[in-house]
């Protein structure tokens, strides 16, 4: 047998790049205090879903359905009250700061009273990862103040991310693919800022946003190596809104058309472009994948995390109507066949669940979480006062050194197999996670038979929410080739991904 001394060198030893669950490394660097706080969001979002989710749920979805125009500011006006907007804003930038990791949870929880509903806070934060993966500290800064300053006014401030177009959705989330697209947003480079041109559609919260993270790209032509992320506020000449999309599910949600004619974005609201990031050692084309990868990983969590929740709402809704119903003569959950099904419901949203951290432990090791999970930053921004913070760290955001640091940290000193790592977790949690969603949400319509259609069960939109969740955020089937590509492929000389 192999002795303890021997085995401490081996244990010592730098983490593998095959030591494939992220957990095994991050449990013991993370700090304490995440627990704590986890536990305290949870029981939040359970409290949001009795008093504001679960009694509007079904009449959202039923007045949008009758009126696809309809906005869910009430729904938006709740959430801004309950601080939901700036909860995961980090504290120097004004919000709540709590740790990022906990809004899985938070998502899974109101997830699994209403997706819709989920989307309407969570979407808030795919614009809140996107603009922080441009690493642009003086515009986050902006953003983020703007929020906050809106939950003070009680007028919500909500940012989106645009990027979907008519002719391009999966292969603008894939910097090897986004050659292929049809894309059309055009920026065109002018003395002191950029001229849109273009559509984008399938908007989350769009209608219900002030800024919009918007990618569009100098050269139609070489995408990959000209995308342009810029912040687009509501008001900005050349800017409106078109339609909503009549969908099938997540209808509270909002899926807007951004219209852009002309519309002049100054310098100042340039997140990101080929010239402020040709500075760094990477090439144009593998800064853009990177940065496309903090966003996509951060935010793929989360739509597992959906999935995870709508998994659960759907085993819920069977489970009850199981201890309800009799059938031959006793309780329809006393049917051995019926414990099978309710207990293969219960091993997917564990299995999704698990997913879904492990990501999180992957962002925090190697991704957009990294810095503030360190644990002397974690507990130096959780407990210094808001004041301190605001005296000593807050004038030196809008310093375009500030913006060159983080940059410089987190594009340079980021490696590749970091990136890999990140992205094909991400990927993972994605589709393991909305494809538990669906799974359950059939099995609750079998297990519930004719009842498991009425509207009032609430199976039924429990579905029709879950389909679309294998869509957006690249579909499942691209996020499968991302994680051949990211976990698989990469150390398999022979192995080709997204090649013509
Ligand atoms: C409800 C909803 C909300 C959304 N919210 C937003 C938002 O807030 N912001 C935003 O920018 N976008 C948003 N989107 C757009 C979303 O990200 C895209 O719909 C998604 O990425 C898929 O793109 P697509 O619909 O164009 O499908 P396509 O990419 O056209 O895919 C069609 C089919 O082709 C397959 N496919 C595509 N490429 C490949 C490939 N290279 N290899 C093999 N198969 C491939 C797909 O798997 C799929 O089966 C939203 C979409 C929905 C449905």
């Amino acid at each position: 047998m192999i002795s303890n001394r021997e085995v401490k060198p081996l244990l010592d030893r730098e983490p593998r790049f095959e030591d494939i669950m992220c957990s095994l490394n991050s449990v013991p660097r993370l700090p304490r205090a995440i627990i704590k706080e986890t536990k305290e969001v949870i029981a939040i979002a359970r409290k949001f879903n009795d008093e504001v989710v679960r009694p509007y749920a079904l009449d959202l979805d039923r007045k949008k359905h009758e009126d696809p125009d309809y906005l869910p500011w009430g729904f938006v006006k709740k959430a801004n009250e309950w601080g939901f907007y700036t909860m995961w804003i980090p504290k120097i930038f004004g919000g709540k700061g709590l740790n990022m990791p906990s809004m899985s949870y938070f998502l899974e929880e109101i997830a699994s009273a209403c997706t819709g509903m989920a989307n309407l806070i969570g979407v808030h934060y795919l614009g809140v990862v996107t603009i922080s993966a441009s690493w642009h500290i003086r515009l986050m800064n902006k953003l983020f103040r703007d929020t906050l300053e809106g939950e003070k006014r009680g007028s919500p401030c909500l940012i989106s991310l645009a990027i979907t177009e008519p002719g391009a959705g999966t292969d603008v989330e894939e910097v090897a693919l986004v050659k292929k697209a049809k894309v059309t947003c055009h920026a065109k480079k002018v003395n002191g800022g950029y001229i849109v041109n273009g559509r984008k559609i399938f908007i989350s919260n769009g209608h219900l946003s002030t800024w919009h993270m918007l990618i569009a790209y100098s050269d139609l032509k070489r995408p990959a190596e000209s995308t342009v992320m810029l912040a687009v506020r509501n008001g900005t000449k050349g800017f409106s809104f078109g339609t909503q999309e009549i969908k099938m599910g997540q209808k509270g949600c909002p899926a807007s058309e951004l219209i852009f004619e002309d519309c002049f974005i100054p310098d100042e609201n340039v997140c990101f472009d080929p010239i402020q990031i040709k500075k760094f050692s990477r090439s144009v084309k593998e800064t853009n994948m990177q940065v496309i990868d903090y966003v996509v990983s951060g935010s793929r969590a989360g739509v597992g995390a959906f999935g995870t929740g709508v998994a659960r709402g759907a085993f819920e809704e069977a489970l009850r109507f199981a201890s309800e119903t009799e059938v031959d003569g006793r309780l329809l959950i006393n049917h051995e066949w019926a414990q099978c099904m309710l207990a293969e419901m219960y091993k997917n949203v564990a299995i999704a669940r698990l997913s879904y951290v492990e990501t999180n432990y992957a962002n925090g090791l190697y991704g957009i979480f990294k810095l503030l999970q360190w644990k002397p930053i974690f507990y130096y921004t959780k407990y210094m006062p808001k004041s301190i913070i605001d005296r000593f760290i807050s004038p030196f955001l809008d310093l375009p050194i500030t913006t060159w640091l983080f940059r410089k940290i987190n594009f340079d000193w980021q490696k590749d197999e970091e990136a890999q790592r990140t992205s094909g977790w991400a990927s993972l949690s994605k589709f393991v996670g909305t494809d538990m969603g669906v799974k359950n949400c059939q099995l609750a319509l079998e297990l519930m038979g004719q009842a498991g259609l009425r509207h009032d069960m609430r199976a039924e939109k429990h579905l029709r929410d879950s389909k679309l969740l294998q869509i957006y955020e690249g579909t499942n089937q691209l996020n499968r080739l991302n994680l051949f590509k990211c976990l698989i492929g990469r150390s398999i000389p022979q192995a080709r991904v997204f090649e013509e």
